[in-house]
């Protein structure tokens, strides 16, 4: 009892010295952050970078007053969060630093994240530089310890040539996006989960350019899964017209995963967007490819619940009837109610999309319908290791946010492989995980 007692205290004293001593850390974190917000305005001048932009970055130049001004507002912040560095006997300059920030703020201008906040230091060298990780000349490079690297020249040449589909400030940026997600930092939500979807969509067109047969994308995209997410980047603004006449559908979810449209005018807004404006509900019908079946387990803890509930109020009624049944009765009812929706949701696929009915009315979910285009994935996740599944996390595109809902269902693994398969043919990504 005494060690008890000695414990809590313990504890207690341990929380009252620590409280100030956490206060203290927040508030000198939050004074040196503002004073290193201060340093930047002197680094990165406001009113230069608007000259540069103006004269010698086209994207810039297209977007209207108050997407400028955010344009702006994002650089700065992204110079101040990064650490430039000249290499290779080249002198840096301000122009140089606005100049790349910008090829990262257009890449990222439609996306809620964009300081790519894992790559904090970038190196510029005046041209194509000796890499001794791999023993080869390089243009540049995106490096999971945290670090992008330049040849100033070919990333001029990117903006100079602006429709040849070859970009590397573009082309880097996109792999330091991708890669933000890797080390747990402030990465983009809407991009990292969407990334599933366009991968599935544009998966047939991978393949394609990995055989070197694409008529669209350069063959250095087949080299793997990041190279060509960052060709297609590349091709996605400066090519968009032939993009999507060739490749509708992945420019259309390319659309939706950066939030813009090269194509539209005026091509951003926070109005319209890409990913709002795509959502079209078309009703789900055709054939019915499977359905599933109800589940057993959860029955069974609705028949507990049901029994608990009785043996409770019949053991309490002996008394009178009292405030206790009315609560703990209505507390059951609300239990009961979330029980019913997880466990008798059943799931339904069509040709063209998903259905998941309830036994009883869902309050929590206004929507029931799904087409395969608005489907990002759906996850099985088995938590017993046999071999049914039990639940099924569906991800999918509303109003241009992600939403998700998840139930328990029951399924027989190769039925699971089988819808796997269906799913997979209507490209929407499908993950199988074991708990
Ligand atoms: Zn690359």
């Amino acid at each position: 009892m005494l060690f008890v007692k000695g414990l809590g205290l313990l504890i207690l004293i341990a929380a009252i010295f620590f409280a100030p001593m956490f206060g203290l850390y927040y508030l000198m974190r939050f004074i040196f952050r503002s004073l290193n917000n201060n340093r930047t305005e002197k680094r990165a001048d406001l009113k230069y970078a608007e000259m540069i932009l103006s004269s010698k970055f086209v994207y810039y130049q297209k977007l209207n007053e108050n997407d400028k001004t955010k344009f702006l507002k994002r650089l700065i912040n992204f110079i101040d969060n990064k650490e430039f560095q000249g290499c290779g006997g080249i002198e840096l300059t301000e122009e140089m630093i606005i100049l790349i920030s910008a090829s990262a703020i257009q890449l990222t201008f439609g996306l809620d994240e964009f300081l790519l906040d894992h790559f904090s230091r970038i190196f510029i060298y005046p041209n194509v530089y000796y890499s001794r990780i791999n023993k080869q000349y390089h243009k540049g490079e995106t490096n999971l310890a945290g670090a992008i690297v330049l040849s100033w020249n070919h990333f001029l040449e990117g903006y100079t040539k602006p429709h040849d589909k070859v970009n590397l400030g573009l082309h880097e940026m996109a792999h330091a996006l991708r890669f933000d997600k890797f080390k747990n930092y402030d990465y983009d939500y809407f991009f990292n989960t969407y990334f599933d979807k366009w991968q599935a969509i544009a998966k047939d067109e991978f393949k394609r350019t990995k055989e070197g047969s694409s008529p669209f994308f350069r063959e250095y995209g087949g080299t793997n899964a990041n190279e060509f997410f960052a060709v297609c980047v590349e091709s996605f603004f400066e090519s968009p017209a032939e993009f999507k006449k060739l490749h509708p559908e992945i420019y259309k979810h390319m659309c939706i995963l950066l939030n813009q449209d090269p194509l539209a005018n005026p091509f951003i807004t926070d109005q319209n967007t890409p990913r709002i404006s795509s959502n079209q509900n078309q009703p789900v019908s055709g054939n019915l490819l499977y359905a599933s079946s109800s589940n057993a387990k959860s029955i069974l803890s609705l028949i507990f619940a049901i029994g608990f509930w009785l043996w409770f109020s019949i053991t309490n009624l002996k008394d009178g009837f009292s405030l206790d049944i009315i609560l703990f009765s209505m507390a059951m009812l609300i239990t009961g109610y979330f029980i019913m929706i997880r466990a008798f949701s059943k799931i339904h696929f069509y040709d063209n999309g998903i259905i998941v009915s309830s036994l009883i009315p869902d309050v929590l979910y206004k929507k029931n319908e799904f087409s395969y285009d608005e489907i990002v994935s759906i996850e099985f996740i088995n938590e017993h290791g046999d071999d049914v599944s039990d639940t099924i996390k569906l991800t999918y595109l509303s109003n241009g946010k992600i939403r998700s809902r998840s139930f328990s269902d029951n399924f027989i693994s190769n039925a699971v492989l089988r819808i796997a398969d269906i799913l997979q043919s209507k490209k929407i990504a499908v993950k199988l995980k074991s708990l």
